[in-house]
């Protein structure tokens, strides 16, 4: 397929290598030179428009910064530009209400498009073993499969435009929560008189056991390797959970939905990140109850 790839940054620059691995033609466009260098570098073609890129390709895919990016990127440069038969392929993670709406506008002008987020980081995007999460009509979903495929090892379908989105705040969301949960209940262990490592294996085994304990364990030297055993580096960075964190509540409250607990996650992490720890992985959040090393 002859693919447009729009946004080459930290993620959209090892997911374009992945298309052009799979046997893709891929048109590159970014606004930074170096960033089109090293997709030149990769195997793309690169453009000096999004609007030049998208000229006669099967689909578009883009992985930009925010919802305001995203809606003038499709609106000015994509829609009426690309091949109507081209499956527009959003993997940015933005707002649902964006989302649906770049969609819609999509729709009218007679394109197939879906939100597509992801699941996985920079490494995920590199070794082409992210997940993702997938919005819109089914037929848009079953013409975004194939190239997804390219870029993941799972494709999911969610239900309608925008319930990409939806799952993956909802799903971040409940990380924030579980990950702070479990800092506090190491620390509070650990005040108690528990060694780290026996309430791990103690609680691994038992009904507290979850995703932010058995896989990235936020104390050091505990579970399977993880940021925290490097300092906190690498990983999910502080900044990118609150991003995730403030779409939620943005759509909580758009949705009219309770989440008194996931407004104290994003809270602890505003402050967290506000604290100058926005480039930290998320896990480094227990360092604020006191965790001793
Ligand atoms: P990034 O800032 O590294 O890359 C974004 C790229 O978009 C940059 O190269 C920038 O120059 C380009 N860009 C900005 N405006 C543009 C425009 N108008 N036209 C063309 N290119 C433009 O960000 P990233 O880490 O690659 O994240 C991209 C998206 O993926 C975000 O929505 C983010 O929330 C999501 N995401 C990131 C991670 C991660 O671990 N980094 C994980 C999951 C999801």
């Amino acid at each position: 397929m002859k693919i447009a790839f729009i946004g080459l940054g930290n993620m959209g620059g090892g997911m374009a290598a992945n298309l052009v691995k799979a046997g893709h033609e891929v048109n590159a466009f970014d606004l930074s030179q170096e960033a089109l260098d090293r997709a030149k570098a990769t195997g793309c073609a690169t453009f000096g428009s999004a609007r030049a890129a998208v000229e006669g390709v099967d689909a578009v895919v883009s992985m930009l910064p925010n919802g305001a990016i995203v809606r003038d990127v499709y609106t000015s440069d994509i829609i009426g530009h690309a091949p109507t038969g081209a499956i527009l392929i959003d993997c940015s993670t933005i707002d649902v209400a964006t989302a649906r709406h770049v969609a819609q506008a999509a729709a009218e002008a007679g394109y197939s498009m879906v939100d597509a987020p992801v699941s996985g980081g920079i490494a995920a995007a590199e070794g082409g073993t992210l997940t993702f999460m997938v919005g819109g009509t089914e037929t848009a979903f079953n013409d975004a499969e194939t190239v997804l495929k390219s870029m993941g090892k799972a494709v999911i379908y969610a239900g309608d435009a925008g319930n990409g989105q939806a799952a993956k705040i909802c799903n971040n969301m409940l990380l924030a929560i579980h990950m702070i949960g479990t800092a506090e209940a190491f620390t509070m262990a650990q005040k108690l008189g528990l060694d780290p490592q026996i309430f791990y294996d103690i609680s691994s085994v038992s009904s507290g056991q979850n995703w932010s304990m058995t896989s990235y364990c936020p104390v050091p030297g505990v579970g399977p390797k993880s940021p925290s055993d490097n300092d906190y580096k690498g990983g999910f960075a502080t900044a990118l959970m609150l991003k995730d964190l403030r779409l939620a509540m943005a759509a909580a409250e758009e949705a009219d939905a309770a989440v008194p607990i996931g407004s104290r996650a994003a809270s602890l992490y505003e402050d967290f990140a506000g604290a100058g720890n926005g480039g930290l992985d998320f896990s480094a959040i227990i360092r604020t109850y006191g965790l001793r090393g």
